[in-house]
């Protein structure tokens, strides 16, 4: 495949990051077709051609084959087994099924990272009938990482629903038991200093990408704020970078991975999550970077010329405009005022309503001030949104 053959690129999904990277495809002159369920998902809105369809549907899948040169993921709710029926017809998947496999299953990610040597918190399988939990009653007070610890589904996890965090032994049991005893992740609990995130694309020629580190700020296990630049001492962003590097070249990725941190006050890094596609905290690129994610992804799977991942101002506050109700307002009122802050970028999703939590845009306030004050200015900037946002 070369970039003259790519005219047409097909993403299972169609929520706001397809959306988004069909943006990014208009730029560059291609065309994008997107899977995605529903007539009001955020990329059938904009998409050039859109098959309604499931995720999973493998068939829709093998229809959109047909329309595109070659196919990539927005999430990871993808039936990999049936997919890779259409990749042995071949079906040109980026990145390949190869690479998402050890990637899927939050256990399988935790122990190919650890394979791999990188930092990652201590963690077990928690199942029944396993030498380590014999018996659902017996094991919860038993299992040895202590407490507090973080039961993880080991699928279909997002925006911290999947994610629980746990005191005590009667909580993991009723917890659990309230999952339904499925086989889940239970890790150590870090008490992180911050979070940080940094997203990488590597191309087909090996050459590798990296964006600037960020500070993602959570609350509820949600994304709230992402901040760049921060303040970094050297040996630990050459350490995430150098994390960036093992897992992409490892994987021989070509596309755009996310990589999720935290950093402890000692300084540690530890890997909390690898998302092998675009990323909520890399939206930030869209108006502060030379290339934003959505087109860096584009080019690394397209095989065009790689893209700069620079800052293109002094830095940057981006802040997710989370749902607060039910409802079906588009807050138009709410996004003017957003837009008359200096320096913003609105971004609204248009999907069909709103639900407590539910992402419906973000906006991106850019900064050209170069002076010590940038993190102060970015969190006023941050605190602003917030408030015309919530109220
Ligand atoms: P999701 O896949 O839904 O984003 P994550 O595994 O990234 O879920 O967890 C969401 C948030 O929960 C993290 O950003 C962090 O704030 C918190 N969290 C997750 N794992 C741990 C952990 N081992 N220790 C402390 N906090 C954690």
């Amino acid at each position: 495949m070369s970039a003259k053959q790519v005219k047409r690129v097909g993403v299972i999904g169609g929520g706001q990051l397809a959306a988004m990277m069909a943006s990014a495809a208009k730029k560059l002159g291609i065309e994008l077709a997107v899977q995605t369920p529903n007539a009001r998902d955020p990329a059938a809105l904009v998409a050039n051609q859109t098959i309604f369809a499931a995720l999973d549907d493998v068939a829709a899948t093998a229809k959109l084959a047909n329309l595109c040169d070659v196919i990539t993921f927005e999430n990871e709710f993808i039936n990999l087994d049936a997919l890779i029926t259409l990749a042995q017809k071949g079906v040109c998947f980026r990145p390949k099924l190869e690479v998402l496999a050890p990637i899927l299953d939050k256990y399988h990610q935790r122990c190919y990272l650890r394979d791999l040597g990188l930092p990652v918190p201590k963690f077990i399988v928690w199942e029944k009938n396993t030498p380590e939990s014999p018996n659902t009653k017996i094991s919860a007070s038993k299992q040895p990482l202590g407490f507090p610890v973080v039961m993880k589904a080991r699928r279909h996890g997002y925006d911290g629903q999947g994610t629980l965090i746990i005191k005590q032994a009667s909580d993991l049991e009723s917890n659990w038991q309230r999952w339904g005893y499925p086989s889940v992740l239970l890790e150590e609990f870090i008490p992180f200093e911050r979070e940080l995130a940094v997203i990488a694309a590597r191309f087909n020629s090996g050459e590798i990408v990296i964006y600037p580190i960020v500070e993602t700020q959570q609350e509820n296990q949600v994304c709230r704020r992402v901040l760049v630049p921060i303040f970094l001492e050297p040996q630990v962003k050459g350490e995430i970078e150098a994390i960036a590097r093992t897992l992409l070249e490892s994987l021989k990725v070509v596309g755009l991975f996310a990589i999720e941190l935290f950093l402890t006050r000692e300084g540690k890094v530890i890997v909390n999550e690898i998302a092998p596609r675009t990323h909520n905290s890399g939206h930030f690129s869209i108006d502060a970077c030379f290339t934003s994610q959505f087109e860096m992804h584009l080019r690394a799977i397209c095989e065009y010329p790689i893209g700069n991942p620079a800052l293109n101002c002094a830095g940057a506050v981006m802040v997710n405009l989370l749902g607060f109700e039910y409802s079906q307002d588009d807050y138009q009122k709410k996004r003017q005022q957003l837009a008359e802050i200096p320096g913003a970028h609105v971004h609204w999703y248009g999907k069909a309503e709103s639900r407590p939590g539910r992402k419906l845009g973000h906006v991106t306030v850019l900064l050209f001030d170069n002076e010590e004050n940038l993190r102060a200015q970015a969190e006023a900037l941050a605190l602003r949104c917030e408030e015309i946002w919530y109220g």
